[in-house]
């Protein structure tokens, strides 16, 4: 990473028992769009409001382009921000509502006209400068939330869960919007969610939080395909677990064997023959196809059909049910319960994870 933007280290908030953040170490890089993602009380708010000045930290250190800025208060760190409980002031009009950070600011009223009416056209809310809070829908309330926030053109833009109280439609609008704005204006976004697929579609970076610790971080392709964790392959879309024999290694594909079944896995983790190995496979990484024609054999017990994709739970003798996604226009069987079926993946399709 280039020089940090921003960076936590050793940042620890406790209440009473409960470590709210235990020892959370992040660096942000500038013009970043990073997301942090985890379960409700993974520590995500409170991460974000210490980094906002809300929320004093027992232990730690939080340093803007290499200043300390611990124990400064949330006006002089100059983020913008929307946040949950957050919301537009009632009484001023939308237009007011997005002068408002100019104006404590001092800038010229010039300046904070044209500022505000560009903000408003990039959220494309500049037919609604006249409105109050009131008369605009939840989507259009958060779009000003979103003009507000930037008015005053902050470097880093720290987004609480903006996008979830709206319905899905409008929210993955919001989505494609919120990413154009990313790039187009260049300014580091730290985003909270605890929607993975939000978290998947946004993100240059993902932070996956749990019980206040980060559990692991990437770029969303790589978390998804190499989670080291049952909790991150499990939270991060959908996966099958299988708890297997290592039986053998060549270079680095380990071979394992459960239940009869027989799977090589690529991975430079170096636990010795003999031992146990907790491995991961994606629905989508499983093939269903009539029987013969792949490795095992299995008998379908559900089908659940999305539209675009198909997903079925089949039952192998030893390995229990397996869930298989497939996209249904690819499918060279009907899949219905009862129907005998063979499974099959490719080499590549397993990652062998780290106990919790
Ligand atoms: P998230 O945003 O990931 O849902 P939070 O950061 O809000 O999680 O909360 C993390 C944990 O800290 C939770 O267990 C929550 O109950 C606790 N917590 C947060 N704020 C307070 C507070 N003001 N007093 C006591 N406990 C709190
Ligand atoms: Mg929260």
């Amino acid at each position: 990473m280039t020089e940090p933007i921003l960076s936590i280290r050793n940042a620890v908030k406790r209440y009473g028992s409960l470590h709210a953040l235990d020892h959370v170490d992040l660096d942000v890089a500038a013009g970043e769009f990073l997301t942090l993602l985890g379960p409700s009380g993974s520590g995500k708010t409170t991460l974000l409001s210490a980094i906002a000045g809300f929320v004093d930290l027992d232990d730690g250190r939080i340093t803007l382009h290499a200043s300390d800025i611990t124990k400064a208060p949330p006006e002089r760190r100059e983020f913008g921000m929307v946040f949950q409980g957050y919301a537009l002031f009632p009484t001023m009009t939308v237009r007011d509502n997005v002068a408002f950070p100019l104006k404590v600011r001092k800038r010229a009223a010039s300046e904070i006209a044209d500022r505000t009416k560009e903000c408003l056209d990039l959220v494309q809310m500049g037919g609604f400068a006249d409105r109050m809070p009131h008369q605009l829908s939840g989507g259009q309330q958060q779009r000003v939330a979103l003009a507000r926030a930037m008015s005053f053109k902050p470097q880093v833009l720290l987004l609480d869960e903006p996008l979830s109280a709206l319905d899905k439609k409008l929210r993955a609008d919001l989505q494609w919007e919120l990413k154009s704005l990313h790039s187009q204006l260049g300014v580091t976004f730290i985003y909270v969610t605890h929607d993975q697929e939000e978290a998947l579609s946004m993100s240059d970076r993902i932070v996956i939080l749990k019980d206040g610790c980060i559990q692991q971080q990437g770029a969303p392709g790589d978390l998804y395909n190499r989670p080291r964790t049952t909790f991150v392959a499990d939270f991060l879309g959908k996966s099958n677990f299988i708890d297997a024999d290592i039986t053998g290694r060549h270079s680095d594909i380990l071979h394992c064997v459960a239940k009869g079944a027989a799977f090589d896995v690529q991975t430079d983790n170096v636990d010795e023959i003999g031992n146990k190995a907790r491995l991961a496979l994606r629905p989508e990484r499983l093939r269903i196809n009539k029987p013969g024609v792949e490795l095992l054999a299995a008998k379908v017990s559900q089908v659940s059909y999305l539209g675009e994709r198909c997903q079925v739970i089949v039952k192998h003798e030893g390995l229990g049910d397996l869930l298989v996604s497939c996209a249904t226009w690819q499918t060279g069987i009907k899949p219905a319960p009862g129907l005998e079926v063979s499974i099959g993946w490719d080499q590549n399709a397993c990652v062998v994870l780290a106990a919790d």
